[in-house]
């Protein structure tokens, strides 16, 4: 599933954060990630920390 372009709760941005956010959690702890990339509201930490990425997951799928 992909995260929401702005948060549902505040409207804040967050779909332009994601891909580096994905890439700097294989390296650093999500926390510090979360506030490097300056996501402070709890509701906009929780649309990252809640969003999984399935992509890899859904493209084994073949559309028939
Ligand atoms: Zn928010």
């Amino acid at each position: 599933m992909l995260i929401p372009i702005r948060c549902i709760s505040c409207g804040e941005l967050l779909a332009d954060k994601w891909e580096r956010y994905q890439a700097q959690i294989k390296i650093k702890e999500k926390k510090q990630v979360l506030d490097e990339l300056g996501i402070k509201n709890y509701c906009c930490r929780v649309c990252f920390l809640t969003s999984p990425d399935l992509t890899d997951k859904i493209n084994q799928y073949k559309i028939i």
